[in-house]
């Protein structure tokens, strides 16, 4: 079941106006493109990008840990490729959460070969206690305690994504949430 709210709507709101400011004072002239990571990051990279008043591209990878692709980099599976060609751009990597680090650690090195000028990480949350990998978040959101939260496209099972706030979510002993909610209403 839900537990306490841990970012409602406005603060959300708040630290992503703030990061579109951070952003949008280092952004370079030339041909940026944003690069959300699927599915968590649709909310946020939406909100963010329509705050920047610049013309940005905006493409999506998706990787899994597991399932059937055709190309593997590092430990995660590449399930959905970016269309553009970041040859001499600069990516901004969009992200919903980085916990223990490994998904972007892998991302970027399947983005750098592909020899972009630049790579900077730009992430809601982060859960700095369970980092197993060090990833060099340029722009944060803000840090969380080790907690499972979902909303604002974070999701337990594919739901819960669209709250607008986001929330802990209490795991049952056998590691599923204890209800819904909104159950019965649109998801
Ligand atoms: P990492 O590779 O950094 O361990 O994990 C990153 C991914 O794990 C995130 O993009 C997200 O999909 C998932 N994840 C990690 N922590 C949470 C969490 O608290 N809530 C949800 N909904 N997903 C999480």
């Amino acid at each position: 079941m839900l537990g306490t709210t841990v970012l409602d709507r406005h603060e959300i709101q708040t630290i992503v106006r703030r990061l579109a400011s951070d952003i949008n004072s280092d952004l370079p002239g030339r041909s940026p493109i944003f690069i959300g990571v699927l599915k968590g990051c649709v909310y946020f990279l939406t909100d963010l990008t329509r705050l920047l008043p610049q013309s940005v591209d905006v493409d999506f990878i998706q990787v899994s840990s597991y399932g059937a692709s055709t190309t593997t980099s590092g430990s995660v599976v590449l399930v959905k490729d970016i269309t553009a060609d970041v040859r001499d751009r600069d990516i901004y990597l969009v992200e919903d959460i980085v916990d223990t680090g490994t998904t972007l650690n892998d991302v970027i090195r399947l983005l750098e070969a592909r020899h972009p000028r630049s790579i900077q990480v730009v992430s809601l949350l982060s859960k700095p206690s369970r980092r197993q990998v060090e990833v060099d978040i340029a722009y944060l959101g803000t840090e969380i305690d080790d907690v499972f939260v979902v909303g604002y496209g974070l999701d337990h099972a594919e739901a819960y994504r669209n709250l607008p706030d986001i929330h802990e979510l209490v795991l049952e002993p056998d590691g599923e949430p204890g209800g819904r909610v909104g159950a019965g209403g649109p998801r």
